[in-house]
Order: structure tokens, then C-alpha cells, then sequence
């Protein structure tokens, strides 16, 4: 008996317990990735909303009328919303003449 009490190896308690303990992990992770990548995504969506905000405005000082998207250009190409399909949603840009406030909106769909 003592022979086998000093047996190299887990027992199945041990792995079940272990087993156990990586369930509870996995179940703790994968909401808290859900809700992570669905902030990371609204967040972008906001940050493009003020860029291509700062540029309507730069454009509308500059030449005196209004932008279109087309007439804005950015590092790293056009800003697209992540919740689009594909490559991306695209902004609607509208432009107050009278305060030359920007106010672009987003056409995608967001969850969360
Ligand atoms: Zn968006």
C-alpha cells in the first residue's frame, strides 16, 4: 500500500480540480473579451468621429465651404467605422455654415 501512495503522476482528483479551475477561467474570459473588443470598437468609431470632425472644420477655414468626405484626406487613408461589414461603414459629414461646426455621423450599426 505505501508503495503506491508514493506513485510519481497526478490523480484524477488533481486533474479533475485542475479541470475545474480552467473552466471557471475560460468562463470568466470570454464575456469580458466580448465586452472589451465592443468598447475598443466604440471607442475607434468616436476618435474617427473627431478626426474627421477637426478635418471638416480645418477644410470649411480654409476654402470657405463646406467638405465632402472626398475633399478630406487622412494618414492612413479615410477613417471607417469598425462595426461595418467588410472594410468598414463610412461617415456622413455635414457641415454648419453659420458656426462651422462640424457634425458627422456614423452609418454603421453599433452593438453594445
Ligand atoms: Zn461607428
Amino acid at each position: 500500500m505505501r508503495k503506491m501512495m508514493n506513485k510519481k503522476g497526478f490523480s484524477l482528483v488533481e486533474l479533475m480540480i485542475v479541470v475545474v479551475i480552467m473552466g471557471i477561467l475560460i468562463a470568466v474570459a470570454i464575456p469580458l473579451y466580448g465586452s472589451i473588443t465592443t468598447n475598443a470598437k466604440n471607442k475607434t468609431c468616436a476618435s474617427n468621429i473627431d478626426s474627421i470632425k477637426n478635418a471638416a472644420v480645418a477644410y470649411y477655414t480654409e476654402h470657405g465651404h463646406a467638405a465632402e468626405m472626398s475633399d478630406l484626406t487622412f494618414e492612413g487613408g479615410t477613417p471607417k467605422c469598425p462595426w461595418g461589414e467588410g472594410d468598414g461603414a463610412e461617415y456622413d459629414v455635414t457641415i454648419n455654415t453659420t458656426t462651422g461646426f462640424a457634425t458627422v455621423t456614423c452609418t454603421a450599426t453599433h452593438e453594445g
